[in-house]
């Protein structure tokens, strides 16, 4: 059965109906289903677990997709790595008790605080995104007297069909090296005194809807492993990256056993540990954000629900015209007639709108709904805009429910600024 689901009138997430959990905790609020996440964490465990022994694959979730340590935490005690892309993240993610040598650390623009708190953790992997950061990590390790294992992220320049702003394996895209500059900078590498070359890591993409791109992406993978050593380089993982789509308008995304079984065939052969970094296709189900319709606005030939959510809590709609369904928490009755609204929010933005156009159940004032497949870069993402606080976060787990991120004060926000006392 679904984890959110009409029963008895009202939408349920696993046996609480989201009502309940607004009324006790206010709104606008992110909602995540614990055993949602579970299910989609064991899809890949033990699906990997089927080709693989345990101790040749890590699946190391993408923190930045939903990085509250509730969510870390649960996914760590049923065996998740951490992929993070910040200091920030590394510390969340070690405080949340995902072990040092399960972490692995992405992105572009590593500072050399950061790379030296990675070194001293000691983690699984740096993934190296250029030559300078490689010269920088090396001198961090030298220092601090260790050898870093390093995978360079390669851009295998393959075009994932994705969004524009969410494609990132393109030779144009600011990701990872060129796969064609790959060996020289191996060479290099291995002569480096703070750094073990020992990966290859790639990422191409975020809401992957077809499996074609991963399958020529590992294709190209798998030839540049072989290169590399013939070349005398000792390459003992591979990290194929995250990427798997979800849902968000009734697509079919690819099964993660057929994701699963392109590893097998065309990664397992080269006898590595394989490290995924799945983020979405984790968490972006799991989760719905609760607004309020605050006033029903009617003018000119448009019909405007103004809810208590806006960008600042979910920018996804914002920044990439995504798309997010949209249901309401009382089940509405069959003979209920639809309308046309828009659904937006209450920020000073054009931008701010959740959806155009989209049909309801005549509804109005006082109304809940529940903004569908928002786990994923929903709160992560959040910011206070407007000075509007962030939004509380709730995980529910069969029919309890807790806070695990109260609603950010207005007061913090504002005793964070500092006005100088310099006159004048
Ligand atoms: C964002 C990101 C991921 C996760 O991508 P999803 O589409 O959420 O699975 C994995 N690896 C890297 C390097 C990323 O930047």
């Amino acid at each position: 059965m679904s984890t959110i689901a009409y029963k008895n009138g009202a939408l349920q997430m696993e046996d609480v109906p989201l009502e309940k959990i607004a009324q006790k905790h206010g709104t606008p609020l992110y909602c995540y289903s614990a055993k949602r996440l579970t299910d989609n964490f064991r899809a890949y465990q033990t699906t990997l677990k089927d080709i693989l022994p345990e101790d040749k694959f890590t699946v190391c979730y993408a923190c930045k997709a939903n990085s509250n340590q509730a969510v870390l935490h649960l996914l760590g005690t049923l065996g998740a790595g951490a992929d993070v892309v910040s200091g920030g993240e590394m510390h969340r993610a070690l405080k949340a008790g995902i072990p040092h040598g399960k972490i692995v650390f992405s992105g572009v623009g590593k500072t050399a605080e950061e790379v030296e708190t990675a070194v001293k953790n000691d983690i699984l992997q740096i993934n190296v995104e250029s030559e300078p950061e490689l010269e920088r990590i090396s001198a961090v390790a030298a220092k601090a007297g260790a050898k870093t294992r390093i995978a360079f992220r390669v851009n295998p320049d393959v075009d994932a069909n994705t969004h524009e702003k969410i494609t990132t394996g393109r030779s144009e895209n600011k990701f990872g090296i060129d796969i064609k500059s790959a060996p020289a900078l191996y060479r290099k590498a291995k002569g480096m005194s703070g750094i073990v070359p020992s990966g290859v890591a790639v990422h191409i993409g975020s809401q992957l809807m077809n499996l074609a791109p991963f399958a020529e992406a590992f294709k190209r993978i798998a030839a540049l492993v072989g290169e590399l050593r013939a070349q005398g380089n000792d390459i003992t993982t591979v990290d194929v990256g995250g990427g798997l789509g979800v849902p968000y308008q009734g697509e079919t995304p690819p099964d993660v056993k057929k994701y699963v079984a392109l590893i097998r065939d065309i990664i397992a052969p080269l006898n590595v540990h394989v490290i995924l970094e799945p983020g979405r296709s984790i968490a972006g189900d799991a989760g719905v954000l609760l607004t309020r319709v605050q006033y029903l606005k009617e003018g000119g030939d448009k019909r405007f629900l103004i809810v208590d959510a806006g960008m600042n809590d979910l920018m996804r709609p914002a920044l990439y015209d995504a798309y997010h369904a949209i249901l309401p928490c009382s089940a509405p009755a069959p003979s209920d007639a639809t309308q046309t609204y828009d659904v937006v929010g209450p920020v000073c933005e054009t931008s701010d709108t959740f959806r155009t156009n989209m049909e309801l159940p005549r509804t109005g004032q006082g109304a809940l709904l529940a903004i569908m497949t928002a786990g994923a870069y929903g709160a992560s993402m959040a910011s206070a805009y407007n000075t509007r606080p962030l939004p509380a976060e709730v995980l529910v787990s069969g029919d309890a429910f807790d806070v695990i991120r109260p609603r950010q004060m207005i007061e913090d926000i504002v005793a964070a600024d500092v006005i100088p006392e310099r006159p004048v």
